[in-house]
C-alpha cells in the first residue's frame, strides 16, 4: 500500500483554503530551525515496500523546503529512494538549477507530477527526467545562486524511504561558480547513511502541517528574476587601531599606508561603474583578521584584497608582492581551522560537525582549493599590470598562509605595495600620487579579472 502526503504552506493549491504566503512560511519556519525541522513545501512518501520492481532504483518522494543555517536561510532538498544510491550533483547557471543525477532512478512518486512549480524561495520549480537510458534526473530551477552547504545521507525508517539531503545556501556567484566547477570534477558519489541524532531529526518532516492531496503543485509567489548586480570587491585595510603594523625608517605606520591606499582604490573601483567596493575599515580601529573575512563573506564579495606595505630587516629589501595561500600550507592549515576554529564560520551552520565532519572538511578543502586557483590568476592579472611600477617586476607572486587569504569561497589576494622599511618604497607609499598610480593599475587588474573570471550575470 501506498501512502502520499503533500504538505503544501508555502504553496496555493488550487480549490483549497488555507492559502499560506511565503511570509508565512518563513514565521513558520524560523521558530522550528533550532531542532533544524524544515517545514516541506512539497512532500511527498511512499511507503515503497511491497512493490519495487527488478533492478531499477526509484525515487518515491522529494521534498523541498527551508532550514536556517547560521543564521542564514537555506533551501533543502530531500530525494528519497527505495535504497541507498549514489548520486552526481551539478550546478548550473541560466537560469540557475541544481541537478541530481542517481543511476537508473525511476520516478515512483505517484499522485505527484513530474514537475512543477515551487514556492520555497529561491527553488521556483523542479522536474524530473531521463538524462540517458540509465540515469533518471532530478532539477530544482532555483532565482538565486544558492550552492550545497552541506550533504548528507539518511536510512530508510520511519516510514520513509532512503533519503538524500542537501542544503544549499545563496552565498553569491563566486560561491556558486566555485562549487559547480568543484562538483562538475566530483562525479558519481556515494553517500554512506549517517544517522546522527542531529540529522535523524533534520530529516523528519512535521507531519503536524495541513496535508492536501495536490496533483498540480502552483506557486504562491513566483521569485522575482536576479537583477543584474555589480561585483563586490572586499578591499582590506591592513591593520589599524591597537596594531600599527610595520614601521618605517622616517616612523610611517603601515596601518595608515594601507588605509590610504584602501580608500584611493575603492574610489576608482567605485568610478569604474561595474563594482561596488566594500572597506574593511575607513577609520584607523582594530579588526581581527577572522572579522575581516566575516565582513567580507557577509558582503558575498566576489574578490578579497587585503593591501599592506612589507617590513624586513635589511633596508635594501624593495618593491611589490602578490600573496596568495600557499598549497602547501592550505591543507595542514585547513584543518587547524576544522578542529581549532569554528568551521561553521566558514562553511555553514553550527550544527556542521555533528552532522556530518566528513562533508564538511572535504567541503572546506574543496572550497578552499578551488578559490586558490582563482586566487592564483587575481594575483597574475594584478603582476601584469604592476610591471611599470618601482619593484613591480621585482618580487613577483608568493605564497603565505595568511589567515586573511583563508576564506573558503572567495578568491584572495594580499599585495604588499612596498617595503615600509625601505626609504625610497616609504616616500612613495607616503604620497598621494604614487599611490594613486598604484591603485589604478590593481583597480584595472580587478576588473580585468572579473570580466574574464568573475561570476557573469
Ligand atoms: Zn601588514
Amino acid at each position: 500500500m501506498c501512502r502520499h502526503r503533500v504538505f503544501c504552506p508555502g504553496i496555493a493549491p488550487p480549490g483549497v483554503g488555507n492559502r499560506v504566503t511565503p511570509k508565512r512560511f518563513c514565521r513558520l519556519t524560523r521558530p522550528l530551525a533550532a531542532s533544524l525541522l524544515t517545514m516541506m513545501i512539497l512532500a511527498a512518501s511512499v511507503l515503497a515496500s511491497g512493490h519495487v520492481l527488478a533492478a531499477d532504483s526509484a525515487i518515491t518522494g522529494l521534498r523541498i523546503g527551508g532550514v536556517e543555517i547560521d543564521g542564514q536561510r537555506a533551501l533543502r532538498v530531500v530525494v528519497e529512494t527505495d535504497r541507498p544510491v549514489p548520486a552526481k550533483l551539478t550546478l548550473l547557471a541560466d537560469p540557475y538549477r541544481f541537478v541530481v543525477d542517481i543511476p537508473n532512478a525511476d520516478w515512483r512518486v505517484a499522485d505527484v507530477p513530474k514537475s512543477g512549480n515551487l514556492g520555497a524561495a529561491p527553488a521556483t520549480a523542479y522536474r524530473y527526467g531521463r538524462l540517458d537510458a540509465q540515469t533518471g534526473r532530478v532539477v530544482i530551477e532555483m532565482a538565486a545562486p544558492a550552492a550545497p552547504v552541506r550533504r548528507f545521507a539518511l536510512p530508510a525508517g520511519d516510514g520513509r524511504g532512503h533519503r538524500l539531503v542537501f542544503d544549499l545556501a545563496d552565498k553569491g556567484q563566486t560561491a556558486f561558480q566555485v562549487a559547480a566547477k568543484t562538483l562538475a570534477r566530483e562525479g558519481l558519489r556515494g553517500y554512506g547513511d549517517t544517522a546522527s541524532p542531529a540529522s535523524q531529526q533534520a530529516g523528519t518532516p512535521q507531519t503536524g502541517q495541513p496535508a492536501t492531496a495536490d496533483s498540480k503543485v502552483s506557486s504562491a509567489s513566483p521569485a522575482p528574476p536576479p537583477s543584474r548586480k555589480k561585483w563586490t570587491v572586499f578591499i582590506d585595510a591592513g591593520h589599524g587601531g591597537k596594531d600599527p603594523g610595520a614601521i618605517g625608517k622616517s616612523k610611517t605606520q603601515e596601518k595608515h599606508i594601507t588605509l590610504a591606499a584602501a580608500t584611493e582604490l575603492a574610489r576608482q573601483l567605485k568610478a569604474t561603474g561595474v563594482i561596488n567596493p566594500v572597506l574593511s575599515r575607513s577609520d584607523d580601529r582594530y579588526l581581527k583578521l577572522r572579522q575581516r573575512i566575516n565582513l567580507a563573506r557577509r558582503q558575498q564579495a566576489d574578490i578579497f584584497i587585503s593591501l599592506h606595505a612589507d617590513a624586513a630587516p635589511s633596508s635594501k629589501a624593495r618593491g611589490i608582492s602578490v600573496f596568495t595561500l600557499s598549497d602547501t600550507a592550505s591543507d595542514k592549515e585547513a584543518e587547524m581551522l576544522a578542529r581549532n576554529e569554528n568551521r561553521a564560520d566558514l562553511i555553514g551552520g553550527p550544527d556542521l560537525a555533528v552532522e556530518d565532519p566528513e562533508a564538511a572538511d572535504e567541503l572546506l578543502r574543496m572550497f578552499q582549493r578551488e578559490s586558490m586557483n582563482q586566487s592564483t590568476y587575481l594575483a597574475s592579472t594584478i603582476l601584469r599590470h604592476i610591471r611599470d611600477m618601482p619593484g613591480g617586476d621585482k618580487r613577483g607572486h608568493r605564497f603565505a598562509g595568511f589567515a586573511v587569504l583563508k576564506a573558503p569561497d572567495m578568491p584572495s589576494v594580499l599585495v604588499e605595495m612596498g617595503f615600509i622599511t625601505n626609504r625610497q618604497d616609504e616616500a612613495n607609499l607616503k604620497t598621494a600620487e604614487y599611490r594613486t598610480k598604484l591603485t589604478e593599475r590593481l583597480s584595472r587588474a580587478i576588473v580585468a579579472y572579473l570580466v574574464e573570471y568573475g561570476p557573469q550575470e
